[in-house]
């Protein structure tokens, strides 16, 4: 699990998240699957909120681990986007 807190911590993994060819279903509010159609894995990825502070957990090693992941910022951008469209409407 690691706290979503600026876009510099995740810049490296939006690299990441643009080099591979990552798939990001919508699931239901805050959750998603990320397949990576390169090799067929598919990870969950979740996101809360916790006294005000915004936090991602996905099932891959790194994610595991508490790294900002690819899978958590291609589906960071998904929910961002679908955040956006919310509050358009
Ligand atoms: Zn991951």
């Amino acid at each position: 699990m690691i706290e979503l807190k600026s876009a510099e911590q995740l810049s490296k993994a939006i690299a990441r998240a643009r080099a591979g060819s990552l798939f990001v279903r919508f699931v239901q509010f805050r959750q998603f699957k990320v397949e990576n159609r390169q090799n067929g894995a598919t990870y969950d990825v979740n996101f809360f909120v916790r006294a005000g502070r915004r936090f991602g957990h996905c099932t891959c090693k790194g994610g595991e681990r508490g790294l900002a992941c690819k899978h958590i910022v291609a589906a960071a951008a998904v929910q961002t986007g679908i955040a956006a469209m919310r509050r358009a409407h």
